[in-house]
């Protein structure tokens, strides 16, 4: 007797397949089912088969299995797929534009509902009342120059970003920012209250009307202000600026506050610090998607007292946090899909490099690599520090306060 072989039935919708076309173009129609994506995917321990078995879906128009497939919300978008499709399939952009045509239809996880609607409403995921954007000012030691009330072109505008504004270790990095800038006598200010979201990350989860439409408020904000070039600590910012904020109409010189700072290494008097052995997280969308691997590690090599050492996965072949795509905010949903979250495999990894210190550069990623190092146990043997943090404390290490 041969084996049974079951049958499926298709049903190719082609108005899904024209719409994912529309929003993605037509590259996951190159797929061939090598299964390379699924292998270099961060989720490929759980067997997911994340992402061949989702270009195949799209390719046959399956909408409604994947409206029923939770599978769909929990890919990251941290493009490791993408880097080493042999047929260029365009697998980030295919997902998020499979997640753009049936969000309304399939609903979302509450989580990610929340971080919409807080976007919306007090623009910002946090859900943080938005006339508090500033309050971390407030304890940074040093003159934070708002650009409304300096009413003068500035060098920097820098735009904070919701977890350095809201979150309290973003904070203290944003706090550490504004002392490294002020120390170079950089010519700065912010937008304050005026600055919302700039949302990337919930357009990677699939809410690209929510981004249009903050792009068009950011954008109209902007304008009232004249600045030689915007710095902003978060990457998803950044590729946003940089990439798509030019498809809107609007293009402005932009940096990452590494890139930014890396230029200016040799005004920066560092300090040595206690020695220490540091490895260094790649943010997917400041590596993968934009190509920048040096500017971070270029600064943490110039702290005296530093000895950077490299996980097993990094640069191109960085390993995701598990906060990009929405993960940040959908982490109920993705531990429902998976046996361990991607924060933590990645502190795993950083342990079994020896490192004492875990160097970031992403807002999202210090808190859920503390969650991670909490979880595996490693308090005690393993901090998470933000670059700037280390910058601030050799450029105050044995220097006059700021
Ligand atoms: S690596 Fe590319 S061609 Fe191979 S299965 Fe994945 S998407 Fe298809
Ligand atoms: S973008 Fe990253 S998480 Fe998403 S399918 Fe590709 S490798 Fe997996």
């Amino acid at each position: 007797m041969g084996e049974e072989v079951a049958v499926v039935e298709l049903t190719p919708d082609l108005g899904f397949v024209n719409q994912l076309v529309e929003r993605a173009g037509d590259s996951f129609k190159r797929c061939y089912q090598c299964g390379t994506c699924s292998v270099v995917c961060p989720f490929a321990a759980e067997d997911l088969q994340l992402p061949r078995k989702q270009m195949l879906m799209a390719q046959w128009g399956m909408k409604s299995e994947m409206m029923a497939d939770p599978i769909l919300w929990v890919c990251t978008t941290c493009g490791n797929c993408a880097r080493l499709c042999p047929r260029e399939v365009d697998i980030p952009g295919t997902i998020t534009a499979v997640r753009e045509a049936v969000l309304v239809e399939s609903g979302i996880s509450p989580e990610l509902a929340t971080a919409f609607e807080n976007t919306v409403v007090r623009g910002n995921p946090l859900g943080s009342p938005a006339r508090r954007r500033a309050d971390w000012a407030k304890q940074a030691q040093v003159e934070v120059p708002i650009m409304s009330t300096l009413d003068r072109p500035t060098d920097v505008l820098f735009y904070v970003e919701c977890y350095w504004s809201f979150h309290e270790r973003g904070q203290q990095a944003a706090q550490a920012m504004a002392r490294t800038l002020n120390r170079l006598g950089v010519d700065w200010a912010i937008l304050g209250t005026e600055e919302r979201c700039i949302a990337d990350s919930q357009r990677a989860a699939g809410e690209s009307g929510l981004f249009e439409e903050e792009a068009a408020k950011n954008i109209a904000t902007l304008g009232k202000y004249t600045f030689s070039r915007l710095v902003t600590p978060d990457p998803h910012a950044f590729n946003a600026l940089k990439n798509r904020y030019p498809k809107l109409g609007a293009t402005y010189p932009v940096q990452h506050y590494t890139q930014f700072l890396a230029e200016r290494l040799s005004e920066l008097p560092l300090n040595p610090i206690p020695e220490r052995l540091v490895t260094f997280h790649d943010p997917c969308y400041l590596g993968r998607h934009n190509g920048e691997y040096e500017a971070p590690r270029r600064l943490l090599e110039a702290i005296p007292g530093i000895h950077l050492t490299e996980m097993a996965h990094c640069r191109a072949d960085g390993f995701c946090c598990g906060g990009g795509g929405g993960g940040v905010w959908n982490s109920g949903l993705v531990a429902e899909q998976v046996d361990e979250r991607l924060a933590v495999r990645r502190v795993r990894e950083a342990v079994a490099s020896h490192a004492e210190v875990l160097a970031v550069c992403c807002p999202f990623e210090v808190s859920l690599f503390e969650d991670a190092v909490k979880l595996t146990g490693n308090e005690g043997h393993l901090v998470v520090r933000d670059i700037i943090e280390l910058l601030d404390e050799s450029l105050a290490s044995g220097a006059a306060q700021p």
